[in-house]
């Protein structure tokens, strides 16, 4: 064990290490002579006292002194995967841990065996992926498929609670436009700095989306409508503070108009339907003159 590439150590039945081997010493940056006939092992992987996965086993496991062995005990081992501090060292890691039991000849524990992975490089490939895979490259904010997703995960929980669910849809006006004159990097520095203002508005449980090129979505879970119309106030009046000039006609600010909409959801509605009332709202804003927010003519059941 001691010189086996993979990290292990062994506590004894009142958790005191017995085995620190080579591999976990330069995984946690602590010397076997440190921590060998000590209870602290857990100080090499965590800032603030947790019990390891072999502290674990031995809590769950000690009871049963003089359990009868027949065969092998059924499913006697611990997995986990969790970020350590891994205070010595300097630098979290993504540990994957199995812990063990070994028993003796009579049945009785006598041991657990802790072994480790270092799984970091694997976790952030995984994060980077997820956030490939769910965010928008420009902005920040959720993808459309995010957003699809979570708008129907939202939809089932509204149907389940009756709650009611809100939507918005946000476009920023005379974009083509404002493109033309700043260019198309320049629309994409706007572009990111009306997501910021955006997404300032949000509550924890809200999601902000960039739903296709100059336009985002918003879900507003358990709002009513009064409550969302309140929102796309407050997103619109934002946007216009930023007060992002147009190079060509400086005396224009750029604004956002917002199409809001809410449902109670049932068997008898969907999430599309929510989307195409938005929808028709920002068209009726944007038909009323750009720079406001528009409510559905008749709130659906
Ligand atoms: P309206 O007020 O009716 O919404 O007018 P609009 O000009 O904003 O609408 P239109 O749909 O005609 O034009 C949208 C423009 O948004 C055209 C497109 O080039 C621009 N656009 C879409 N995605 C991006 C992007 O990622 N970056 C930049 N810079 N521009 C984008
Ligand atoms: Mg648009
Ligand atoms: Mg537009």
């Amino acid at each position: 064990m001691e010189t086996l590439a993979i990290p292990i150590f062994v506590l004894d039945t009142t958790s005191r290490v017995m085995l620190w081997n080579r591999a976990c010493e330069r995984l946690t940056g602590v010397p076997a002579r440190d921590i060998i006939g000590t209870r602290d092992h857990w100080r090499s992987f965590f800032e603030e006292r947790r019990p390891t996965l072999a502290d674990l086993l031995i809590e769950e496991r000690a009871g049963e002194a003089h359990r009868p062995r027949i065969g092998l005990p059924d499913d006697p081992h611990l997995s986990a995967e969790s970020w350590c501090d891994m205070p010595r060292v300097g630098r979290r890691r993504y540990l994957a841990a199995d812990a063990s039991p070994i028993y003796d000849e009579r049945g009785r524990l006598a041991a657990v065996v802790e072994t480790l992975r270092d799984m970091t490089d694997e976790k952030l490939a995984q994060i980077a992926l997820e956030q490939l895979a769910t965010r928008d490259g420009l902005t920040g904010l959720a993808n459309r498929r995010c957003f699809d997703e979570t708008l129907h995960a939202e939809w089932a929980r509204a149907l389940r609670q009756r709650q009611p669910l809100s939507l918005l849809m946000v476009d920023v006006d005379n974009f083509k436009a404002y493109n033309d004159a700043n260019g198309h990097l320049g629309g994409d520095e706007c572009l990111k700095r009306i997501a910021t203002a955006v997404a300032s508005e949000m509550r924890a449980n809200d999601l902000v989306a960039r739903y296709g090129g100059e336009e985002f979505a918003v879900i507003l879970p358990n709002q009513s409508l009064k409550g969302a119309a309140s929102v796309a106030e407050r997103i619109r009046t934002r946007v216009e503070q930023l007060q992002v000039p147009n190079r060509l006609a400086p005396a224009q600010r750029v604004t956002v108009s917002i199409g809001a909409a809410t449902a109670i959801a049932s068997p008898d509605n969907s999430a599309s339907e929510l989307v195409a009332i938005a929808d028709a709202a920002l068209y009726r804003a944007k038909h009323m003159g750009r720079n406001r927010i528009s409510l559905p003519l008749t709130e659906p059941a």
